[in-house]
């Protein structure tokens, strides 16, 4: 279980996320909506111990979320943007995780195979596409078998087919009973995906519950216009 306790996070001046308080289940995928600068990005960096909350503490399993905790086993990040050491090839970069996570992945092949990245292997990351560059994110989320696996925008720069594939393999994570936690702009997906949502905006949390409750609140059918009546 994951807790979000009073949480408020203010860049100078600018408060991002107000007194947000969470509770997120586990083995489910929770959807993170919300218009753009609302502090989705800031709340999962705030999970991942990448930020730190002005007030407020976040908990995973009654611990305390502390600062880079994103390495931690049994969690896997793929971020919006991802910096990667420009002139590692694909593979030394993999190889280069494993080193620093200290750990033996478990189907790292598979996920290589499957996101089609055979290719790619031998080529710097600063030459990659966009959309590989993605799916090096993709299985770096997923190759240690993570509990928790926390996607920022994943399909953004994804072509149709790879978007398809990477949404069947979180259907697939979701079916092993994994928790899932993924912002997305595009509402199909998170319709698609989630079974939970939270909704965000200008860092307050306008709804936070299972998606179809809100779906039958509104009396619609689609989340977009669901979403629509809120903001
Ligand atoms: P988007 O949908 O556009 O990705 P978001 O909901 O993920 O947006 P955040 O990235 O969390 O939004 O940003 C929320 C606000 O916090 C924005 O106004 C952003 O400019 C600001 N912000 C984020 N990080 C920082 C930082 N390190 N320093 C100053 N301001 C920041």
């Amino acid at each position: 279980m994951i807790e979000f306790k009073n949480i408020t996070k203010k860049f100078g001046k600018l408060t991002v996320l107000d007194g947000i308080n969470l509770e997120i289940p586990d083995g489910q995928a929770t959807g993170i909506v919300g218009p753009n600068g609302s502090g989705k990005t800031t709340a999962i960096k705030s999970l991942l111990g990448l930020v730190k909350p002005t007030e407020g503490n976040i908990y995973v399993n009654e611990e305390t979320v502390s600062e880079n905790w994103q390495y931690r086993d049994g969690i896997g990040y793929m971020p919006q943007v991802a910096r990667y050491p420009e002139n590692m090839t694909v593979a030394e970069l993999f190889r280069f995780i494993k080193k620093i996570r200290n750990g033996e992945p478990s189907h790292e092949d598979e996920l290589i195979s499957y996101f089609g990245l055979e290719p790619e292997l031998d080529k710097a990351m600063r030459t990659l596409s966009g959309g590989n560059c993605q799916k090096v994110g993709a299985v770096l989320s997923m190759m240690f078998n993570p509990d928790l696996l926390i996607f920022d925008e994943p399909t953004a720069g994804l072509d149709p087919r790879s978007s398809v594939q990477f949404k069947n393999k979180v259907r697939e994570l979701k079916s092993e009973g994994k928790t899932i936690l993924l912002t997305t702009h595009i509402m199909s997906e998170i319709e698609e995906l989630a079974d939970y949502l939270i909704f965000i905006v200008e860092g307050k949390i306008k709804y936070h519950g299972p998606m179809q409750q809100l779906l039958d609140a509104h009396k619609s059918q689609r989340l977009e216009g669901a979403v629509a009546k809120m903001m």
